[in-house]
């Protein structure tokens, strides 16, 4: 990602199968497996899945000491450990296989400013970290980490901002200037998650200020556009058309969205028109095309495909050999979240394409709420549960028979 040069010439990509267990699942042991195999079964019960995250809070409330047992299934899971330290033994496994590591400090929903500060030491941690190791080729943080929802929100509606949040504005703004910097002198990118639409217009400003700073020879800021937005496709093309009338590489994280029930809601419960698309099929097409848009724009755009989408995922392929480039050229990553899509993951990097997963971690406790999400993104409803699950029963099926 951070070399920005086009001339690579490394040999086409191999023959590609999402349905190749053996591979997906080569660094999990047997005990692993089992593992996995009983939390997607658990997580697929809408039931537990709803009735989970009241009951953990509540244990952990009065003190029942069930972090053990959190911590040795679904954080083991989801998540590479509560320190950076931790997630060693997660980054060299998942390099074993040739997939890269994305340490993502996974602490959200705090109000304070000396949390916003320390995260942001983290955060620059975890770019201080990926200095020189080509294990973990990209970094990422949520804007929420290192400033108050409440101000994003105030600023997104446009309401004057007192002297007092003026000040705390700026103080976000500098955490995350610190933050593209450190990036920019280890030559490692960072991708700026986006969240929900009603606090994201000042993360797209900031996101784009950096870029305009840093991305003068390479992709060393990327911003996050969701394509379940029906506005995001063209946001992504006029950011690109700005980049290149002011010669500068566009950095881009293409992701679907992960707030559509809370942003339909929000958008009823107030009476505004919500800016979700109104189908699956529009937000795939959206995704498509920015897919596209992306591959035909190669020079001026770095980007990483975030998605668990078979489809998505084999459309780029298709058009990375339709337009002869290279496999692995330095402005295209594939990317998934640690404990998903293996499938993806692997067949995709040993077919010698670029892939990095997120690795969430933190301490348990506070990486709850991401791994509540995942447990509802992965129940049947959601539909993700069958496609985990069929693929290690899959491969259950093949250990045996060998
Ligand atoms: C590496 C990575 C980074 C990510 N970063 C972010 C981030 O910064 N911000 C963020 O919000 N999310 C992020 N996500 C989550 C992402 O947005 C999706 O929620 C998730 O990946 C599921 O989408 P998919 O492309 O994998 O596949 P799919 O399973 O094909 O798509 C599911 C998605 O489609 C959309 N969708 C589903 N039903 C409908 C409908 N009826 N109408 C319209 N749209 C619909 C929703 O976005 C839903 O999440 C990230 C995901 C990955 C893998």
């Amino acid at each position: 990602m951070a070399n920005s040069s086009s001339q690579v010439q490394p040999p086409k990509a191999k023959n590609l199968s999402f349905e190749n267990t053996e591979i997906a699942f080569k660094g999990m042991s047997q005990t692993d497996l089992n593992r996995a195999y009983w939390l997607f079964k658990m997580i697929s019960s809408n039931f537990l899945t709803k009735i989970g995250p009241p009951i953990t809070n509540f244990a952990l409330r009065i003190g029942l000491p069930i972090q053990p047992i959190i911590k040795a299934t679904i954080f083991r899971h989801f998540c590479g450990g509560e320190t950076i330290e931790e997630c060693e033994q997660t980054i060299e496994n998942l390099s074993k296989g040739s997939v890269g590591s994305i340490l993502d400090y996974s602490v959200e929903g705090a109000e304070e400013e000396d949390v916003f500060d320390e995260t942001c030491r983290e955060i620059l941690n975890t770019i201080q970290r990926a200095t020189g190791d080509s294990r973990i080729p990209l970094t990422v943080f949520k804007v929420t980490g290192i400033g108050r929802f409440g101000l994003l929100e105030k600023i997104s509606a446009k309401y004057a901002l007192s002297a007092d949040e003026e000040t705390e504005f700026n103080r976000l703004k500098n955490r995350a200037a610190q933050i593209c910097q450190s990036a920019f002198k280890a030559n490692v990118p960072v991708m700026i998650d986006a969240e929900e639409s009603w606090i994201q217009q000042p993360i797209d400003d900031l996101a784009m200020e950096m870029m305009r700073k840093y991305n003068r020879e390479s992709p060393i800021v990327l911003n996050t556009y969701q394509l379940y937005r029906h506005d995001k496709l063209q946001d992504l093309k006029a950011d690109a058309a700005k980049a290149k009338a002011e010669n500068f590489i566009l950095g881009a994280k293409l992701v679907r969205g992960a707030y559509m029930e809370k942003e339909r809601k929000r958008a009823a419960d107030m009476g505004y028109i919500s800016p979700i698309n109104s189908s699956k099929e529009a937000t795939d097409k959206d995704y498509n095309e920015a897919v596209l848009f992306c591959i035909n724009n190669i020079d001026q755009i770095g980007f990483v495909a975030g998605t668990h989408n078979e489809n998505s995922c084999r459309l780029l392929t298709d058009l990375l050999n339709e337009k002869e480039i290279s496999s692995n050229h330095p402005h295209v990553y594939f990317s998934q979240l640690l404990g998903m899509s293996d499938n993806l993951s692997f067949n995709l990097s040993n077919a010698g394409y670029n892939v990095a997963k997120y690795v969430p971690y933190g301490p348990v406790k506070a990486v709850l709420p991401y791994l509540f999400r995942r447990a509802q993104e992965n129940t049947s409803i959601a539909g993700q549960m069958g496609r985990e699950l069929n693929l290690i029963i899959k491969e259950q099926k093949r250990r045996r028979k060998n």
